[in-house]
């Protein structure tokens, strides 16, 4: 990136412009960092259950046939390196659509009954224990999809940093519906807790098979959220657990009874 020089400092048009240029310059340059940045976070993710793909079904190749064990046991393992990669790939699409147009499809959702069939569904594949609890029934108006999966990716976290019985519990609180998960699990250290929504960043660095976490989760959260326009607050103490809060605004007719 080439800034111009300016040497002259009279505040005429042609300064004027070349200040201009030189900005817009300074911009561009910061964008391309990022998008490096970016790119190379994203390659170095998908790298990494890749290379354990390729050493499980090396050795499965090598040894598999003549010991059962070790051939279930990397049958295990690539099969949930390429979970993480697919849930990764996905998060990856729907964070390079930012800033386009999400295509909202907006309708009328009650919120209680789209909480309680996206808990049944996550309970499905999970089986943790969730308490629910409905505080009051309201509507609003939004993107159903995109609120479950913004809904998924809290509960998500809270069942992969937790080991203990989630709470859900959906209300009003003056112009606004809420969705709050909590959990009782690790929680987040308080100097962590600003950049947990930076993208591909994670408190627990060496990750683990179980979290197996991309960093992603929350950054995808916030864009979700922008999107439909919806509040997310995250409130955690280390050792105690969490609070992640969805708030919603409340379909019109609601808002004024
Ligand atoms: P990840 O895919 O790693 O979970 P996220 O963006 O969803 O990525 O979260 C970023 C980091 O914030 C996580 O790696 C984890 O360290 C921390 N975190 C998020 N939610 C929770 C939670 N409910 N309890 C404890 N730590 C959490």
């Amino acid at each position: 990136f080439k800034r111009l020089p300016l040497e002259n400092k009279s505040k005429d048009e042609l300064y004027e412009m070349g200040n201009t240029f030189n900005l817009m310059m300074d911009l561009l340059e910061t964008n391309f960092d990022k998008q490096d940045q970016f790119i190379s976070n994203a390659s170095h993710e998908l790298k990494t259950p890749l290379t354990v793909i390729e050493s499980y079904a090396n050795l499965l190749k090598r040894r598999g046939f003549e010991q059962k064990e070790l051939a279930n046991e990397s049958i295990e393992a690539i099969h949930s390196e390429a979970i993480r990669m697919k849930e990764l790939t996905q998060q990856l699409l729907l964070l390079a659509r930012q800033g386009e147009n999400w295509n909202l499809q907006l309708e009328e959702v009650m919120i209680e009954k789209m909480t309680k069939d996206s808990i049944k569904a996550f309970q499905n594949a999970s089986e943790h224990e969730i308490e629910f609890l409905v505080k009051e029934k309201v509507k609003t108006i939004a993107d159903k999809q995109k609120l479950r999966q913004l809904l998924y990716i809290f509960l998500d976290n809270a069942h992969k940093y937790s080991d203990e019985k989630i709470t859900v519990v959906v209300g009003r609180n003056g112009e606004e519906g809420y969705i709050r998960i909590e959990d009782r699990g690790q929680g987040i250290p308080k100097e962590d807790l600003p950049k947990v929504f930076d993208r591909f960043y994670r408190v627990d660095k060496a990750r683990n098979r179980k979290s197996g976490g991309s960093g992603l989760g929350l950054s995808l959260a916030k864009e979700l959220a922008a999107a439909i326009q919806a509040r997310i607050t995250l409130d955690s103490l280390e050792g105690v657990g969490t609070i992640a809060t969805i708030y919603l605004p409340l379909k019109k007719d609601e808002a004024a009874g």
